[in-house]
């Protein structure tokens, strides 16, 4: 079904130019209707510039980009309509293709469209969406190069080695006359699951570190009243020039604020924001403390320097298991003697570089990551963790001895999770897989 749909591409405010898209079948032929120069019958991409009119009356001068199929992003006609940037004028250009059967286009529509029609796979669709969230220019880099095909071509070579192996595996099962065929013994079998998994998990290990530059991360930090921890996350807003945005607290609990380290964007989780009386400050502390560790990935536990860990800096430490934590002395202006190993800041001097470096170094972002494509998305994630899961079975089974027909079960859902990955249909029929390679029976 390729129905005619709509949709303003620009933010719905008034400004200097808004553009319209509009693909599907018949697209051409409604602009015959509106537009001032014929549309139907161009075969090449071309810009037209005229009038728009809906029943005798104009409503703009507009540049017509028309986009014959397949010359266009969806596979369809298509056309973007850049028109002046007044609601009125984008309201009625709207309801003149809705008077003739378009409708308006559903969240994601026209990307959609270009997967159905073989315009861009599952994974460079799902870089749109990540390249239109970016917030930071690191973040960004990553979606385009994913949606450049950059990483839907890393599938590519996996999905032919699990075919291979399944090759090897069925081949085995059915012709095992074949004498000339690599044996698929147990060892080589396991052997060759192992190695794919060691491919699996730096795969798993660069898309987890896309993730962290895309995505972000969001810290606590954390301490008893009066350690710092308000002067610490000023002096973390001010000294960063790259203040995304103050985040207000939406399914998560309260975020203070967003900062960019090296383009990673960190999220800092509040809990400073109540002043307590005296009595309950160190009950309180440790409460607020409790409920921003459970949320955050990365803890900063912040000392005072002149006093040092106390009570509730180890019941906070207690809380914190499990999870990375930062050990940070703040007030270093307090005290005489350093402990070596130890971090300190000077929130009032705002000398806290120390601590966005250990920040940022606990990420253990290798330098390539920030160039590199990768399945840094929870989908994409989640499937390569479940096609390792499957090779798992797999390589166990064959160190156990396991008859071949029963490894060839979990690879072939390993085979068709990666063709998952790639947004194509699983498939039941792996015998073309098998004699493109071996020519086996011909
Ligand atoms: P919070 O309760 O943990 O948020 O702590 P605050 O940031 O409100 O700081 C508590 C007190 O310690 C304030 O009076 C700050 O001025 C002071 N303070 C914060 N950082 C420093 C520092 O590096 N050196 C000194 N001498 N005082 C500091």
């Amino acid at each position: 079904m390729n129905r005619p749909i709509i949709a303003l591409a620009t933010p719905p405010l008034n400004s200097a130019l808004a553009l319209l898209r509009v693909s599907g079948d018949g697209v051409f032929s409604i602009a015959d209707e509106l537009f001032s120069k014929r549309v139907s019958g161009i075969k090449e991409r071309r810009i037209l510039v005229g009038y728009l009119s809906d029943e005798g009356k104009r409503i703009d001068q507009v540049v017509l980009l028309v986009y014959p199929n397949p010359r266009s992003i969806t596979g369809e006609d298509m056309l973007e309509i850049c028109c002046h940037g007044s609601m009125l004028i984008v309201d009625e250009i709207v309801r003149a293709f809705l008077s003739r059967g378009a409708s308006y286009a559903t969240r994601g529509e026209f990307t959609a469209r270009a997967f159905y029609n073989g315009k861009m796979d599952l994974i460079e669709a799902e870089a749109v969406n990540d390249l239109i969230n970016a917030t930071t220019q690191e973040g960004k880099n990553l979606a385009l190069l994913s949606l450049s095909g950059n990483t839907s071509k890393m599938v590519a070579p996996l999905k032919e080695k699990i075919a291979s192996l399944l090759a090897l595996l069925e081949v085995n099962i059915d012709y095992p006359e074949y004498t000339d065929l690599e044996e698929a013994n147990d060892k080589t079998i396991g052997e060759k699951a192992s190695a794919l998994r060691k491919e699996l998990s730096a795969l798993i290990e660069r898309g987890e570190e896309g993730k962290i530059i895309r995505e972000g991360i969001s810290i606590a930090l954390v301490g008893v009243p009066n350690a710092g921890k308000s002067s610490i996350l000023n002096a973390l807003l001010e000294q960063e020039k790259a203040i995304v945005s103050p985040v207000p607290g939406t399914t998560r609990d309260v975020v203070e604020g967003e900062i960019s380290l090296h383009g990673v964007p960190v999220r800092i989780l509040d809990t400073a924001g109540i002043r307590e009386t005296k009595d309950q400050i160190e009950g309180l502390g440790v409460e607020r403390s409790k409920r921003a560790i459970e949320e955050a990935d990365l803890v900063v536990l912040i000392v005072d320097a002149s006093k040092g860990m106390g009570g509730g800096e180890r019941e906070i430490l207690t809380a914190s298991k499990g999870k990375r934590t930062i050990v940070c002395y703040n007030k270093s202006d307090l005290i005489n003697n350093k402990d070596d190993g130890r971090l300190y800041v000077c929130a009032a001097k705002k000398e806290i570089k120390p601590l966005e470096e250990a920040i940022f170094s606990s990420l253990s972002l290798s330098p390539s990551s920030f160039v590199s494509p990768s399945f840094s998305n929870a989908r994409e994630l989640g499937l390569l963790r479940q096609i390792d899961s499957k090779l798992q079975e797999v390589q166990e089974g064959a160190e156990e001895g396991l008859m071949s027909d029963l490894l060839s079960v979990p690879l072939q859902e390993a085979y068709n999770l990666s063709r998952r990955l790639l947004g194509e249909e699983p498939t039941q029929d792996l015998s073309e897989e098998i004699f493109s390679r071996f020519c086996v029976g011909k």
